[in-house]
Formats: C-alpha cells, structure tokens, sequence
C-alpha cells in the first residue's frame, strides 16, 4: 500500500455517500489525517440522502430507503460509526437492532380499487417464467444496451411479479435489460419474501439522521474539510514521465467567484459523476414543483471531462432524455392520524411495519410507506409521515386528470385517495395533511439502457491521481440504484489510489448462496 507523505492531500468532488465513505475509508484504512481530505460540494452533504423540513412547514425527503442483508459494504462501514441516539452502538448495530424490534411484515402489497389484492401467487405463465430465467442465465455481454421490454412479451407487465419488482426498485419497461439482471441475481433472497418484504431492513429514522449525520460528525472529529457552495466546473490535466496523466488543477466557483484549487501530482482527485437528485425541485401542497431547469454542476462537470478523454464515459446515455429519467415523489405530513387509521385498517399493519402498498390499478402506479415513528428525530408523536413515489409520471392521473408533474400536494392526495376509494371523505382527509412534491429529472438515469464505455471505471486508464465514484461508474456485478453501489466505488477508489486494489470484495453476488438460488427457482415456479 501507498504510505501517505505528510503534505499529500485529497479532494473529494461531491459530498453524497460516495465521497463521506471515501473519506472514511481514507482515514481508516489509508491512515490519513482528516485534514487533509476536504469535501467539494455544491448544494448538501449527504446529496441523496436528504431529508428536511419540519412537522410545521412539512417534512420533505427525495426518497426513503430499503437496505438488506446484501449491503455488506454499507454494514462494514457503519460498523465503525457510532449512533448520534448512542455512541456506545455503531449504525449498524442500532439498525439491525431496530430491524427486530419493527421488522416489515407487508399484507397489502398491491392495492386495487380499495382492496387488497392477494400477491402470493406472482401470477406468471410458463413463458414469463422461462423468459425470467433466461434472463438471468444470459451474459450480460449479451445482452448490450437491449431493453426490458426487448425481454419479454407484453403480458409480463401485468403480472403480480413484475409490478411488486419494478415498483420496489423503480424499473419501467424501457430500462436497461443487463441492469434487471443484475438486480434478478443480486435480490434471489428477496423472491421468497416479495410480497410480505420481512427481509427489507430500514434505519431507524431517514437515511439523513440514521446514516450522514454520524458520518459527516465522525469526520468532522477527525478534522476533514466540509466546504459547502463550491461548484466543481473542470479538471486540467498534466502529462507525466511515465505516460499517465495527473489532474493539477480543479476549476470550481463559489458564489460566482473563481475558487480554483491547484493540486500537486500525487494528491488524490476522488470526483462523483452525475447525480439522480441533480437540478430536483420542490413544489408545496398548493403548487406543483417548478419545471426542471439545470443548475447543477453534476452533470456539467461529467460532460466537460468526457468531452477531454473518451475514457471517461458518456453521460449522455443517462441525462439526455429526462421524459425517460423522470418521477415525481412526495412527502405527507398529517398533523392528526385519520388517514392512518384509515390505512391501518386496510392495510393490518402498524405505521412503519406495511412495508410498500403499491395502487396496481393507478395510471401513475403510484407506491408509497409509512414511516415508523418518528422517522425525524424531532417529529412530535401524534404527527405521521409517509412517502410515495408514481412509476408513470408522464400518465394523466385517472381522477384529477393531469400528469404528476402539472399537480399540486394536493391534486396528488386526492388522486391517492380516490384510487384507495375515500372520494367522498376527501374534504376530511385533506384536512391537516401537507404533501410536498419532488420533481426530480434524473432519477432513473442510472437505469437507461448503456453500452459498454457508457460508464467509466472506478480508476480511468491512463491516469495517476483520479478515481469515479457514485452511480456511473461501472462496478462489475453490483446494483445501481443503492447506497451500496456508491460505498463500494469509494471503496475501490480508494484502495486502488493507495495502490491496494484487491483489499475490496468483489460484489454480493446472490448465485454465490444455491439455498437463495433454489428458493428462488421455486418461487418463480409455484
Ligand atoms: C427516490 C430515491 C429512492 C432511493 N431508494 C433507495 C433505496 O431504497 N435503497 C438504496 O440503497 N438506495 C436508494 N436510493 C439511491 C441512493 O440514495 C443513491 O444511490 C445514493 O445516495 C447516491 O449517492 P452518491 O454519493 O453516489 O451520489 P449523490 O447522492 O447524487 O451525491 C452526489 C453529490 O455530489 C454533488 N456534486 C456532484 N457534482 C458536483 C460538482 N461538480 N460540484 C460540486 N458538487 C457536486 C451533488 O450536489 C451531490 O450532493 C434512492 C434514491 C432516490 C432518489
């Protein structure tokens, strides 16, 4: 391994987990000091991992998230962080702890017309069933950009199976074929448990107070440098004697100034490319969100280093169609439980134990889940939160008759309810709720049908001082649209920048575990 020189320093481009957990690894494995790691971020640390508001305005969050027992490199890490509720437990350990205390027990996963709607069967034909298990005994070489629904016949779509799959994972019928595969091989343990989802760990509030606030405190007590407002424009390059090039220089503004950073040849340059919360924006219970508009330098910055070296990528794969990348999420807030009840009674289950509900009859196929409480550290106890998400946000809404994007908290709530059958007590339940929608352009970017190239490797051929980290660079078998994805990137960079590659795992892979595999089997055959 690299042994760090004294005046050697890191600069990390983003400050999603991608980069937190490069800096810890850098610390605890590389032996560095933290302040010599400084984050470079634009908008909040944390980056998808946010959450805000508060019971009185509202509280909003982009997404809500589902771990599981495949999220090695996550646990490992947080195995380390000690709880801001408890410094004597580490992350992971109050969130398995909190996964036994409230573990998820669904039993009514798929919701249509107001009834539940039995999904232990996954209602596949023989066809579907042998295409499924096609698809995942092909290569993925194979199987180049194709799309999913290059995959299978049209029938498929209807099915139990996939509605409960690409609701839970967010996967419409254009997506990347290879990307299903891998999702197919990575959740096999999941197939036995899709409809009642008890393998579905969560973190005992949002993922910004469970997971970013005892990172970022744990770095902040080893000294690591947060600097906030700083936009990361460009790398400049310089050619060194043995051939590779090295960055020297990071062009950034802050508040409209220059705020260039040269570095020295062996510094590290850890940058995260894209992001799928870039340029996202909110609207309120009254007002839709405004139209995406970019702002962001996630995607900018990832297009001016591609344009300089083929190696980088092609992030045009990914943010050139935001129609294809787009979803609209809300956040609910009810100052009182009558909707919860409601749910409650429908659904049999206590807030934050449901799991997902999924209305499967919804033009907008719209999924959303209750929270434990209090999913915020601060939420008052007779006040609930939940969260949703619609698949098909281009559909007009089946009752109020607009796209997700056109509508208002409001016109949303109404849609969810009129669909769970509650029309003619609207007035009541709209009473004390405040929904707050999310437009967010790129949020299934990571999903668009790639090529090979699309994604860049962790460490680019060709240079001496840089790594990609976050959800396009491509990591061999492992899964995009997780937490997990990012940690491991920071985990490759990393080591491979202290010249120790082979420390890291190779992904969770499901195929390694046959009990998984034949439980699976099973279940696609019953
Ligand atoms: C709706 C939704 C649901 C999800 N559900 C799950 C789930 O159930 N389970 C799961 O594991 N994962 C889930 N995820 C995915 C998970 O949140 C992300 O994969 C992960 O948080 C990405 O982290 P990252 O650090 O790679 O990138 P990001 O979180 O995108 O962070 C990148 C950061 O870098 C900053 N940045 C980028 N470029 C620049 C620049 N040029 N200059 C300055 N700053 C820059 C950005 O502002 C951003 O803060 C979900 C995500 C969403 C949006």
């Amino acid at each position: 391994m690299n042994t760090k020189r004294p005046d050697r320093k890191a600069y990390l481009v983003g400050g999603g987990i991608a980069s937190l957990a490069a800096a810890v690894y850098l610390i605890r494995d590389g032996g560095w000091r933290g302040n010599d790691i400084r984050i470079l971020e634009e908008a909040t640390f944390g980056g998808s991992l946010d959450a805000g508001g508060s019971a009185a305005l509202g509280y909003s969050m982009r997404g809500s998230r589902m771990y599981g027992p495949a999220y090695v490199l996550m646990y490992e890490l947080l195995s380390r962080i000690p709880s801001l509720d408890d410094p004597a437990k580490s992350v992971t350990q109050d969130t398995l702890e909190f996964w036994t205390e409230a573990p998820w027990d669904d039993h009514a996963r798929l919701v249509e017309r107001g009834r539940i709607v039995d999904a232990a069967s996954f209602g596949l034909s023989d066809k579907n069933r042998v295409d499924l298990i096609g698809l995942m005994m092909r290569g993925e070489a194979a199987l180049g950009a194709r799309r999913i629904d290059e995959c299978f016949g049209a029938d498929f779509f209807g099915t139990r199976f996939w509605l409960m799959w690409c609701s839970m994972f967010g996967f419409e019928t254009w997506h990347s074929a290879a990307e299903l595969r891998r999702y197919l091989l990575r959740f096999l343990r999941l197939f036995p448990d899709l409809p009642t989802l008890k393998i579905i760990q969560s973190t005992r509030y949002n993922a910004r107070d469970s997971i970013v606030r005892p990172i970022m405190r744990w770095l902040e007590q080893q000294g690591v440098q947060f600097d906030s407002g700083v936009q990361v424009t460009d790398l400049t390059f310089e050619a060194r004697a043995d051939g590779r090039k090295a960055v020297r220089r990071i062009s950034a503004r802050r508040q409209g100034a220059d705020a260039d950073i040269e570095v020295a040849p062996d510094d590290f340059v850890i940058v995260t490319l894209g992001s799928i919360t870039a340029d996202s924006s909110l609207g309120s219970m009254d007002a839709s969100p405004p139209p995406p508009q970019r702002r962001s330098g996630a995607w900018a910055l990832w297009e001016r280093l591609a344009a300089q070296d083929a190696a980088f990528g092609r992030p045009g794969a990914f943010c050139g169609d935001i129609e294809r990348t787009k979803w609209v999420t809300f956040t609910v807030t009810h100052a009182d439980d009558r909707f919860v009840r409601r749910m409650r009674a429908l659904s049999g289950s206590a807030p934050g134990r449901g799991g997902l509900v999924t209305l499967a009859d919804s033009s907008w196929r719209l999924t959303f889940h209750f929270f434990h409480l209090p999913a915020y550290p601060d939420q008052p106890p007779d006040t609930h939160v939940w969260w949703g998400y619609g698949l098909f946000a281009d559909r007009a809404g089946d009752f109020v008759g607009k796209t997700m994007p056109e509508c208002s908290g409001r016109e949303i709530l109404t849609e969810l309810y009129s669909h769970l059958g509650w029309q003619d007590d609207l007035p009541t339940l709209l009473e004390g709720a405040n929904c707050v929608p999310c437009l967010l352009p790129y949020t299934t970017s990571q999903f668009m049908p790639r090529s090979p190239g699309d994604r860049p490797p962790v460490v680019p051929p060709g240079t001496a001082n840089l790594a990609f980290v976050g959800q396009y660079c491509e990591i061999p078998d492992n899964v995009v649209y997780t937490v997990e994805y990012s940690i491991h990137a920071a985990a490759l960079a990393v080591a491979s920048l202290l010249g120790a590659p082979g420390m890291v795992p190779p992904a969770y892979q499901g195929l390694d575990h046959p009990h998984a595999l034949v439980g699976a089997i099973r279940r696609v055959l019953e």
